[in-house]
């Protein structure tokens, strides 16, 4: 996804060491706790085994946007014959078309059929979930505020359902700007991969704005997602770093990171070892890896095997229980 938070690749978001563990030289034995969970979800591992079965049958397969999130997944995928494309205009018509785990709105499955595609859909149920909830509160009459990112594939998809009735929020800022009324009838649906910590003040604001607001308590956030925030918020105190394995276009990834920062401990998003920067993890003992739900568990293990070289480290299971 695009976001407006920008921050690079490999980069600390705030550059600044944890003040407990501001060392130099090379440590002889850095402790890596690996979190759990970590890495793909449910939704992520069907979408690529569809993948992998369309295949199977031949080329070229087109996919609407990309399968997952990730740069590794994408490329591999494109190496073996997948043509990704943004617009139905690329695809001839009678091809085959998949659609990704992040969902595509109406528009994009009447273009399909018009065009005779034959299409295999890899929506994460999950996600159609939020689908099914933003027709349902159209068709009793509710206006739907969306919590999440403008741009991001999932949110395209959702918006498309009934675009007439549905107002995106990004940030508290635009909650306070929204023209409704306190009688008007009104819900809220998330994106699936959103900060669970911002995604809930954000809640508690609509419903202070607006007390008849109706919705889901705890989101629309998934699990996968929720659980692999929870490990790094419970593990990272006892970290130097965090090294979140996974692409700059993945939106849980990045929440991740995020979330990493938020507990004061600088973190680092990498599509794999190469993008660790080896100069910052020096003087660093512990450092937390976790994987976003759409980064494979081989690139995990890449920057484990990049640590142990360096800094001798060993490895211990950081689960949230
Ligand atoms: S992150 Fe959640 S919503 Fe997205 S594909 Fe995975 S399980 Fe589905």
């Amino acid at each position: 996804m695009d976001d407006s938070h920008d921050f690079l690749f490999s980069q600390s978001l705030t550059g600044k060491m944890s003040p407990q563990r501001e060392k130099t030289g090379i440590t002889a034995h850095m402790k890596i706790l690996l979190a759990d969970p970590r890495g793909f979800c449910a939704g992520v591992t069907t979408a690529i085994l569809r993948l992998d079965d369309a295949l199977q049958l031949g080329t070229p397969v087109y996919v609407y946007h990309e399968i997952v999130h990730n740069t590794w997944i994408v490329n591999d995928f494109r190496r073996r014959g997948v043509i990704f494309v943004d617009s139905l205009d690329d695809v001839p018509n009678g091809s085959r078309l998949m659609f990704s785990a992040h969902g595509v709105a109406p528009d994009i499955r009447r273009i399909a059929a018009e065009k005779s595609l034959t299409v295999i859909d890899a929506t994460c149920p999950l996600v159609n979930n939020v689908h099914q909830a933003a027709l349902h509160y159209e068709q009793q009459g509710y206006k739907v505020i969306l919590i999440g990112h403008r741009g991001h594939d999932e949110v395209t998809g959702v918006v498309g359902e009934i675009p007439n009735s549905i107002q995106i929020v990004e940030n508290t800022a635009e909650i306070e700007l929204l023209p409704f009324r306190r009688n008007e009838k009104l819900a809220y649906l998330t994106q699936t991969t959103l900060s669970v910590t911002e995604t809930f003040k954000m809640i508690e604001l609509l419903k202070e704005r607006f007390p008849q607001i109706e919705g889901q308590p705890k989101s629309n956030i998934c699990l996968a997602t929720q659980l692999r925030q929870e490990a790094v918020r419970k593990r990272c105190s006892e970290s130097d770093a965090v090294i979140v394995v996974g692409s700059r276009s993945s939106s849980n990834s990045r929440r991740l990171a995020e979330q990493a920062e938020a507990c004061g401990v600088r973190s680092y998003l990498a599509d794999g070892a190469e993008d660790i920067p080896l100069s910052r993890f020096t003087g660093s003992e512990t450092v937390l890896i976790t994987a976003g739900a759409s980064a494979p568990e081989h690139l995990v293990q890449d920057c484990i095997r990049f640590l142990q070289k360096h800094f001798n480290a060993s490895v211990v299971n950081a689960s949230v229980e």
